[in-house]
């Protein structure tokens, strides 16, 4: 089933986004975490792909796992930066024949190994190019990724909305925004992107909090904001992990609840195949 026809039926939901295991005890882990959060009927589940396309075998195999062995609905992410129509043509029709019928399409990032990597020499420069190539294909619901704090790489938060709506116009069906850990981002992205003429579903994008040093890792990649309340909150458990855990999990929830409370009642988790965690965050949601 297309996600968009899933989003218009159902107002409030979860999505669970999994990465792809690398070793056979990952899998099983992967395959407990399905089992566990199956339970809290997830509007769909997506698969993440690595950079440059260094999963694509094992994002394969886990959405495999997801559709046939499991009965979810899954989404695989694709990136396009460094890859070639051709072989971007035949991953597609690997997951047509799976019965895929969404993609996340992302432009990826520069390879790390490559110096002064310049994307305008690239087949697919953007994440639109990949956008058109599916729309030319067909077949496919389209997701695409939004950022409410703005890309790391972009100028200005108005060159980024820009950009956004570009690759919408271009026929994404919904959006999925970078994480944020301050609602008031999100809120502030939505006004603009209503402002602009967007109307397509555009769901947040959660983070579980776990860790500090973790979320500042991911914040600095992600140019997300980590709010004073979070930092202080989990500092102050910073010699007891497991309480740090519980801090975060606290404030997960609070952050969710905002939302729901706001009327934003379909959540799209980074789960990070972290089953405990998600599952004491959806039992506290009032979903
Ligand atoms: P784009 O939409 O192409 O934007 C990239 C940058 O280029 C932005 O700064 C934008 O403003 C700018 N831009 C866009 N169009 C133009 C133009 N015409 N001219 C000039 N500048 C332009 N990465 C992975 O490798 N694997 C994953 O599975 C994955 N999943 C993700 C899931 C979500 C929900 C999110 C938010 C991100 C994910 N990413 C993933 C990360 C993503 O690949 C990176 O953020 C990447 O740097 C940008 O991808 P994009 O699709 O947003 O690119």
């Amino acid at each position: 089933m297309k996600i968009i026809d899933i989003l218009n039926q159902n107002q409030k939901g979860v999505a669970f986004e999994f990465f792809p295991p690398k070793t056979e005890k990952g899998s099983k882990a992967l395959a407990a975490t399905v089992d566990v959060l199956k339970n809290f009927n997830p509007l769909y589940t997506s698969m993440t792909y690595g950079a440059g396309g260094a999963t694509q075998e094992k994002t394969k195999h886990a959405v495999h796992m997801l559709t046939k062995h499991k009965g979810l609905i899954v989404m695989p992410h694709m990136t396009c930066v460094g890859a070639g129509s051709e072989s971007i043509k035949n991953l597609l029709d690997d997951y047509k024949q799976e019965g895929i019928e969404n993609i996340m399409a992302l432009r990826g990032d520069a390879p790390e190994v490559v110096e002064d990597f310049d994307f305008s020499k690239q087949e697919f420069c953007f994440a639109i190019d990949l956008v058109k190539f599916l729309k030319e294909y067909g077949h496919f619901c389209v997701g695409v990724a939004v950022y409410p704090e703005g890309h790391i790489e972009t100028p200005s938060l108005d060159a980024d909305l820009e950009y956004a709506k570009q690759k919408i116009d271009t026929g994404a069906d919904f959006a999925v925004t970078q994480m944020f850990f301050d609602n008031k981002y999100y809120y502030d992205f939505l006004q603009r992107a209503k402002g602009k003429g967007i109307n397509i579903p555009i769901l947040p994008g959660i983070l579980p909090l776990t860790n500090l040093d973790k979320l500042r890792q991911f914040a600095s990649v992600c140019k997300a904001t980590i709010p004073e309340k979070v930092r202080n909150k989990m500092e102050r458990f910073k010699s007891n992990s497991s309480d740090m855990q519980k801090a975060g999990i606290e404030l997960t929830i609070e952050q969710c609840q905002d939302l729901i409370n706001n009327g934003i009642k379909r959540l799209h988790f980074f789960t990070l195949n972290k089953p405990e965690v998600m599952k004491e965050i959806l039992e506290a949601l009032s979903l």
